[in-house]
């Protein structure tokens, strides 16, 4: 059977063996562990994964890698180490396959649900404990504010973990070669917070898309679109922030502060 790459699926199968340890160990995988696998595709992660020891969920879209793994594989799946489910990761019911167990994500995700899978993953009820994944590098630059300025997708990832950028993946070492290079984040210690309430989560996310809305903007200017100037003055000069301050140089730790300010 042919297994020639899907664009539309976001094929890019993985060739380098560093990146696939690194994915292994920054995680912390071992026998203990249940991971949910994002697209195996041919099983290039799958197989170092049940190597160690532990249990894997994959969910696979394309049906010829599940008609695939499940040959390559029968032995994991025979003792049940390893569960294949032809299915849209975004879809899934989650906790009815990890019998409501904590589980860690490793995967080479398809990039163009990146933002998605983050956003279900994150903020969903039934979170991992951990994510390790290989997305475009230029991503996971934004995603650890490598530069040192903060975005709407940095502060997202923060509100629930704690990010790390752990090694670029050349776009050499992966089958076909995509048009960018890669780099493998550990998203660590995901959890809720007790301050993340409903409440904290809905005004985070929209005085987030209001600060940013116009990069070039101050934080203040931008955050008049949702209420008074008079009221961010204040909450600004009680936290010590220059009212000229853009959004993107307010730390993470501010901004939890400013929305705490703004509920009160
Ligand atoms: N893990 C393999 C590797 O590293 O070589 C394949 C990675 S490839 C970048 C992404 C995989 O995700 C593909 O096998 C693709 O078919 C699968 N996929 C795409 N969209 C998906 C979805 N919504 N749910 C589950 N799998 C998906």
């Amino acid at each position: 059977m042919s297994l020639s790459a899907k664009k539309s699926l976001g094929q890019n199968f993985l060739k380098s063996r560093k990146a696939i340890r690194a994915m292994i160990e920054s995680p912390n995988i071992t026998s203990d562990d249940v991971v949910v696998e994002i697209g195996p595709g041919k099983g290039a992660l799958t197989k170092p994964l049940l190597e160690t020891g532990a249990t894997v969920i994959a969910f696979e879209l394309d049906e010829r890698m599940i008609v695939y793994l499940r040959e390559h594989l029968a032995e994991y799946i025979q003792r049940e180490q390893l569960v294949l489910i032809h299915q849209d990761v975004l879809q899934a019911d989650l906790s009815r396959y990890t019998n409501g167990k904590p589980y860690k994500v490793v995967a080479n995700i398809p990039y163009y649900i990146t933002n998605l899978i983050l956003r279900t993953f994150l903020s969903g009820r039934y979170q991992p404990t951990s994510m390790c994944l290989l997305v475009q590098k230029e991503v996971a630059e934004r995603i650890v504010a490598r530069d040192g300025k903060e975005s709407i997708l940095s502060l997202s990832v923060k509100l629930y973990g704690i990010p790390t950028y752990i090694m670029k993946v050349a776009r050499e070492y992966f089958s076909p070669s995509p048009r960018v290079d890669s780099a493998v984040i550990l998203i660590d210690k995901i959890h809720r917070h007790p301050y993340l309430t409903t409440e904290f989560e809905e005004q985070f996310f929209a005085i987030m898309k209001s600060a940013f809305a116009h990069k070039r903007k101050r934080a203040i200017k931008n955050l008049q679109s949702m209420n008074d100037r008079k009221i961010w003055e204040d909450i600004f000069t009680e936290l010590a922030l220059n009212n000229d301050v853009r959004a993107e140089d307010i730390p993470f730790n501010l901004w939890i502060q400013i929305v705490d300010k703004y509920l009160e």
